[in-house]
């Protein structure tokens, strides 16, 4: 395989060949259409469960649960782009199963497809409350059709308790707050955000969700949940003794990667799927991409999963350039972005590494950007309402990573 920046066709690469990429989410597809904007040849299958055409995940919390943009507009290309670039997509497919020494992935449906490369996109899902198992009324937001069912319980406009303070339960929280629902947050640790944000900005973050009406309880853990059959909604009931009545109870306390096919298949699990820089698995000829793949963090040390969009995506274009031929490492540093009451919240590199801080700006206002420093060397930037400044920031931290 030749280094990024050779044109070379590598001569192993017998055509036609077949790639199967499992998962339609943003790492899977940018993988496919990656591979046919880089001059891959050879035959791409994109197979997904999920009965839609590839869509943007971000506006679910958003947007769509607001109702100002309908699922239609949330496709990542118009319906006809997949044939038109030769990409066999097939949805509401399932891959049951993975051989890796046969090289063949068998479908649901008992059909079987070989392959040359395996990408697996497989993404994650959202964990599950212990509390809340096996009690009815209790929604989780993923997929599109999970955004379809919370959007219209939400639009009962009844209270509702969102339990997980982290991004997208904070999102849930504005969106349901913008229905017109009176809306609690309880979060288990000090403070919203607590895995990205240091205390002095989640503080001025949390003040603008009560601002706009959203309660943010911290320190609450969930001892027990109670489904009312007779009279609807649910009661939840924290370790403190504080109880919420709730007529829709939305639980957001992170994901888990989606494994179970890849360590069914014998690969190196943990934590994910783990993979190499390139996204190369323990297996031959078979990748990992996005939410669950467990990647080397190469700039500190350790192993990592990304959770966020464009980490998916640009890990599904660096798994695809490298298959067709480039070998080409995954971006070593993560950024995300989130909306909450109509300010945008940006985030890159591991500013909880940080030993000293640069503010511009007030945060107090949420008008900021903040660089992060360790021992003098940027390793993160937050901005609050400041997207141009962050886009100029980020390309600092990048610098000082080694420009990826
Ligand atoms: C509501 C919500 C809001 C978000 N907002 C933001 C945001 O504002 N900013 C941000 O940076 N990130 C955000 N994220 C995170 C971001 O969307 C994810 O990190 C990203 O979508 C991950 O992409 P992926 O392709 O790795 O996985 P996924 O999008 O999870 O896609 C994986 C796909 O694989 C399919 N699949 C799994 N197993 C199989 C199988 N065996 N056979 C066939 N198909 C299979 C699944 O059905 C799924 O469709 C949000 C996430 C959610 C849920």
């Amino acid at each position: 395989m030749s280094e990024r920046g050779s044109n070379a066709w590598p001569a192993r690469f017998a055509k036609p060949e077949h790639t199967v990429i499992v998962g339609t989410g943003i790492a899977g597809a940018t993988a496919a259409l990656t591979l046919r904007t880089e001059g891959y040849q050879g035959r791409i299958t994109l197979v997904g469960a999920e009965a839609e055409v590839p869509y943007r995940r971000p506006p679910l919390s958003k947007e769509v649960l607001r109702g100002t943009v309908k699922g239609e507009r949330i496709r990542l290309k118009p319906d006809t782009y997949w044939s038109e670039h030769a990409i066999e997509l097939r949805t509401g497919t399932t891959v049951a199963a993975v051989d890796t020494g046969a090289a063949s992935v068998t479908l649901a449906d008992g059909e079987v497809l070989g392959y040359r490369n395996l990408v697996l996109a497989t993404g994650s899902s959202p964990r599950e409350l212990p509390e809340a198992v096996g009690v009815p009324g209790v929604h989780y937001l993923r997929s599109l059709r999970s955004a379809t069912t919370l959007a219209a319980a939400l639009a009962g406009r009844g209270p509702v308790t969102v339990i997980g303070g982290g991004l997208v339960g904070l999102e849930i929280a504005a969106s349901a707050r913008a229905l017109g629902c009176a809306v609690s947050v309880l979060e288990a640790a000090d403070r919203p955000m607590s895995r990205v944000l240091p205390a002095w900005l989640a503080d001025p973050l949390s003040a603008l969700h009560w601002d706009r009406g959203v309660e943010i309880h911290t320190g609450v853990t969930v001892a027990r949940i109670e489904h009312h059959p007779r009279r609807g909604g649910c009661t939840v009931s924290a370790s403190n003794g504080r109880a919420w009545s709730a007529a829709t109870v939305v639980a957001a306390v992170g994901t888990v990667p989606d494994t179970g096919l890849a360590q069914a298949a014998g690969l190196l699990v943990a934590d994910g799927i783990v993979v190499d820089e390139y996204g190369r698995t323990s297996a031959s000829g078979v990748f990992a991409a996005g939410d669950a793949a467990n990647l080397p963090d190469m700039l500190h040390g350790g192993r990592r999963r990304g959770e966020h969009w464009n980490e998916a995506m640009e890990q599904g274009a660096a798994v695809a350039t490298t298959i067709a031929g480039v070998l080409t490492p995954y971006p070593r540093l993560p950024w995300s972005w989130s909306d909450q009451h109509g300010v945008t919240i940006q985030v890159c590199g591991r500013p909880d590494l940080a030993t000293e801080h640069e503010v511009h700006g007030d945060p107090e206002a949420r008008d900021a950007s903040v660089v992060f420093r360790r021992l003098g060397r940027v390793v993160g930037v937050v901005a609050m309402s400041r997207p141009a400044e962050f886009r100029a920031l980020r390309q600092l931290a990048l610098a000082a990573e080694g420009g990826r």
